[in-house]
């Protein structure tokens, strides 16, 4: 029976019914369930938390970039047979969510606050159950095989548990405390927000000079420059450099603040540049990061002068009441009348906006909830320093020590309604809190009734913090948890190594006394085809998919997996997305070649099927032609190469090196010579559909976690028909789906490989030459050529491959002749040379001999750079560092060079003489 595939790969019609197969038959469970009867404990699982996608989100690249590398890693994992686990689910996202319910509110010409925090909530779960599966549809449509029956989300039961837990043990334990520190206000949205949800932006700003008068003097002053005039109103010191000569005088003095005239001291600290500005600083604990932390240092009061929404509260006197941004206006301008301004300067630095909402971020002193972080930072220092975990790439690990080293008390409440409210109860009574497992009906400290849930959330830090184990039922000792916890690898943008990963690792020590995961691997940002950063505002901003719809998932996945290194940034244009659709239609072309050749296997001499099973010994077999031990043992390189690359995490290297063979060795050579084997019939018909058979099933395979749907479809039409054709055998322990399919082994290199590469490298590159001077010469593709060909001892083995060499490089076979040695050059002949063999074709009418000469000179021209370079390297510490096979094949090259060298010289001469 003959299978005919369709002529073109149809992706809209393939992905999403492949996909539903894999869903279907369950393929994206982990095999050895520790649910299951027979479970055995002792079998080492690979385990992936996927990092959850927002519930509101829609799908981006930076989400198709991680879908598609972890997905590559789980198929690789499943196809080796090791129980393989993915964990899908998604984040809540407390300020995301809540906008987006707050929004339809305003349209319906209502409020949150109108409703009530318990209608909201409702309202925000209807809309979770409504849209909240649309990112969750996306990923699906990626081809990601997560385990979709263990999906989780953030808010759900079992994790709000977990995060209750969590938050009552480092409180018992002393970890959480409430107070008033300074964080990041957003007055748009009236919350703290992290330092994730602030974006600094490069703006034109203006730096304003002022003089800081000195007490008790006529004119004396410090002149000082800031860039927000309205926080002078907080001022609460000047400080200067101990050693600045032109300010020691006045240190432990006072200075008056402009129009409140408050008297301040000035103050001396190391902290302040003598270089840069004024060399003094204004000092407002209130309102800025470093002077909060110089405010620490000498016990300086601390003055709060903006309200929730960033207006001028109390202490700012006569600007009480007014915008932010007004009172910057007025401030000053009542500065210039009292003759205290000294100039104003155009001045370009880095904003803080809010991520949301765009308005400026002020840094300011709130009562907050705080998790003490230096004891849960140490133990995490230690293990990526004791390489419990590792982090790929390596250069990363400083970053990470880094920051860990100078991290700071994390403010964990959000003055939102969405999210895990912080089960902590304030007492009316004593003012004490109560917090405990359960909900609380009196004071723990004094028993009072009068008890009332504090009102803000946790920041969604806190719960995706727990992820790792909270979704596979920690603190409850599942199956699935003592099964697949710790996890094995953990795969996200290095941008939230601090934000996400390093809470991971924290949380995870702290709470489940072991490592969340033992590798990390980060990957780059995607940036556009000329290295820009995307963005809306720059219009070059990818949509994955349309991507999709237009070219097919397989193209877009292998595009972003051949294209990333670990923790670099990529380029991504569609033109390289189309190139890879093109990779897709090349596969399904060779596939259907293939497929189709097998169904006429039985009938194409006989009329009848071969008697004998095809399972030909997969080492080389004295009835392979030179083409089938090349192309056999050209794959048994790749899936070396393979194996050992994916070992280094070099996934895009890997899926390089199978593309090149796949188009380059298989599809353009090895293919053309199959065609002219196949036609022969009998024997070698059979043996080249073997070949075929072998060589296309495994570089599906290799394929599979990079193009995941073009692979199991066309896998799919080859199994069927090598198990209908009289090479069923090779297919026998093939199983139903390529998802499951074992992963190839890498056998030892043999003996005979080697040699046979060498052989048929030497003939690709006489084919290739006589290609070229064909096509410089302009020469009709259906003018058969004779050729003389002087071969020394590789005559006989060129004399084997005549008809193969005849039909690639078009030569007429009836006038090919080939021996060992020339006397001398054939009269009227066109010479090239390949290392040991001369090709003269009859040519010299075509040829003029200057030209001709300069061709010579050009070619051993390239020769030459070719020896001097490999000499330079096997000179070099590659000789002694490379592996020996890689070090005889650069010395194999090097000798052909000197010969390809000698013998252009002798023709040289001879052209002369
Ligand atoms: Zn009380």
């Amino acid at each position: 029976m003959t299978h005919t595939l369709p002529k073109t790969y149809n992706f809209k019609e393939t992905e999403q019914r492949i996909y539903k197969m894999w869903e279907e038959n369950g393929y994206f469970k982990p095999i050895n369930d520790p649910n299951e009867p027979g479970h055995d404990p002792t079998k080492k699982p690979f385990v992936i938390s996927i990092p959850p996608p927002n519930v509101t989100g829609k799908l981006h690249l930076g989400h198709t970039m991680f879908v598609s590398m972890e997905d590559l890693m789980i198929r690789y994992h499943r196809m080796k047979g090791i129980p393989t686990l993915w964990v899908p689910g998604t984040d809540h996202a407390g300020i995301a969510t809540q906008l987006q319910v707050e929004r339809a509110l305003r349209a319906e010409g209502t409020s949150r606050e109108e409703i009530g925090r318990e209608e909201f909530l409702r309202r925000t779960w209807e809309w979770k159950r409504e849209h909240g599966s649309m990112i969750t549809e996306q990923i699906r449509r990626l081809g990601a095989s997560c385990d979709w029956s263990r999906e989780r989300f953030t808010l759900d039961e079992g994790l709000s548990k977990a995060v209750r837990e969590a938050f009552v043990r480092l409180y018992e334990k002393g970890l959480i405390y409430r107070g008033p520190r300074l964080i990041n206000w957003s007055p748009g949205l009236k919350t703290a927000v992290s330092d994730l949800e602030v974006e600094y932006h490069e703006e034109q700003g203006t730096l304003y000079y002022f003089k800081y008068r000195i007490a008790g003097t006529e004119d004396a002053y410090i002149p000082v420059a800031t860039t927000r005039p309205e926080t002078i109103l907080g001022d609460t010191a000047v400080a200067v450099h101990p050693e600045d000569e032109r300010y020691q005088k006045f240190i432990g003095k006072k200075a008056v603040v402009p129009i409140l005239g408050r008297k301040i001291p000035v103050i001396a600290d190391e902290y302040v540049d003598r270089e840069f500005g004024t060399g003094a600083l204004k000092i407002t604990p209130g309102h800025d990061p470093n002077d909060y932390e110089i405010g620490a240092r000498h016990n300086l009061e601390i003055i709060s002068i903006l309200d929730k929404e960033a207006r001028i509260n109390a202490s700012g006197g006569p600007y009480e009441g007014l915008d932010r941004f007004d009172a910057r206006k007025k401030l000053w301008e009542d500065m210039r009348a009292a003759g205290l301004v000294i100039k104003e300067e155009p001045y370009i630095h880095q904003v803080p906006r809010s991520q949301r909402g765009g308005e400026i971020i002020e840094p300011m002193i709130s009562t907050q909830w705080f998790v003490k972080i230096k004891p849960l930072a140490e133990p995490a220092i230690a293990a990526v320093r004791e390489g419990r975990i590792r982090i790929i790439p390596r250069r990363f690990e400083k970053v990470y020590f880094n920051w860990m080293e100078n991290i700071r008390d994390w403010c964990i409440s959000r003055q939102l309604w969405w999210g895990h409210r912080i089960p902590a109860w304030h007492c009316a009574d004593c003012g004490e809190y109560t917090v405990t497992r359960e909900d609380p009906t009196e004071c723990a400290h004094c028993g009072s009734p009068n008890i009332e849930q504090d009102p803000d959330v946790l920041d969604t830090w806190f719960s995706s913090g727990l992820w790792p184990f909270s979704t596979l039922g920690w603190p409850e000792e599942t199956p699935d948890y003592r099964y697949f916890y710790p996890t094995t690898m953990m795969e996200t943008g290095y941008d939230i190594l601090f934000f996400w990963v390093s809470r991971m690792i924290m949380m995870g020590l702290e709470f489940t006394g072991k490592e969340p995961f033992r590798e990390i691997y980060l990957h780059g940002l995607i940036r556009d085809e000329h290295g820009k950063k995307m963005s809306k505002s720059y219009g070059n901003v990818i949509d994955p998919l349309i991507v999709m719809d237009e070219l097919g998932t397989d193209a877009l996945r292998f595009t972003m997996l051949v294209g990333s290194t670990p923790g670099n940034d990529m380029s991504l244009s569609v033109k390289k997305v189309e190139g890879n659709r093109n990779f897709a239609n090349k596969l399904w072309n060779a596939g259907r070649f293939v497929i189709a050749e097998i169904g006429g296997l039985g009938n194409r001499e006989t009329g009848k099927p071969e008697p004998q099973s095809a399972n030909l010994p997969a080492t080389n077999s004295p009835d392979w032609t030179l083409a089938d031990s090349w192309i056999w043992a050209r794959l048994q390189v790749l899936v070396r190469n393979v194996e050992r690359l994916f070992g280094n995490h070099q996934y895009g290297e890997a899926g390089r090196q199978i593309y090149e063979f796949f188009w380059g060795d298989f599809a353009d050579w090895y293919l053309e010579i199959a065609k002219r084997q196949l036609a022969e019939g009998g024997e070698r018909a059979r043996i080249t559909a073997d070949t075929l058979v072998r060589v296309l099933d495994t570089s599906l395979r290799l394929l599979h976690p990079f193009t995941p749907f073009v692979t199991e479809e066309l896998w799919g039409h080859l199994r069927t028909a090598v198990l209908d054709s009289p090479l069923s055998g090779l297919a026998k322990t093939w199983p139903e789906a390529l998802i499951i399919a074992p992963w190839p082994k890498p056998r030892p290199e043999e003996n005979w490989e080697r040699a046979k590469t060498t052989d048929f490298a030497l003939i690709q590159e006489m084919v290739r030459a006589i290609r070229n001077l064909r096509a410089e010469k302009s020469i009709k593709p259906s003018q058969r050529i004779p050729a003389v060909i002087a071969a020394g001892e590789k005559a006989a083995m060129i004399e084997a491959q005549k008809s193969t060499l005849a039909a690639l490089a078009r030569l007429d076979g009836a006038q090919v002749s080939i021996r060992e040695q020339m006397e001398a050059r054939p009269e009227g002949h066109v010479a090239l040379v390949i290392g040991p063999v001369e090709i003269f074709l009859p040519l010299a009418d075509l040829v003029d001999p200057a030209e001709e000469r300069a061709r010579l000179k050009k070619e051993l021209a390239e020769a030459e750079a070719q020896i001097a370079r490999l000499e330079k390297l096997l000179a070099s510490p590659f000789a002694e560092k490379a592996p020996s096979h890689v070090v005889q094949g650069e010395r194999d090259r090097l000798a052909g060079y000197q010969q390809t060298a000698e013998k252009l010289r002798q023709q040289l001469k001879e052209l002369v003489g």
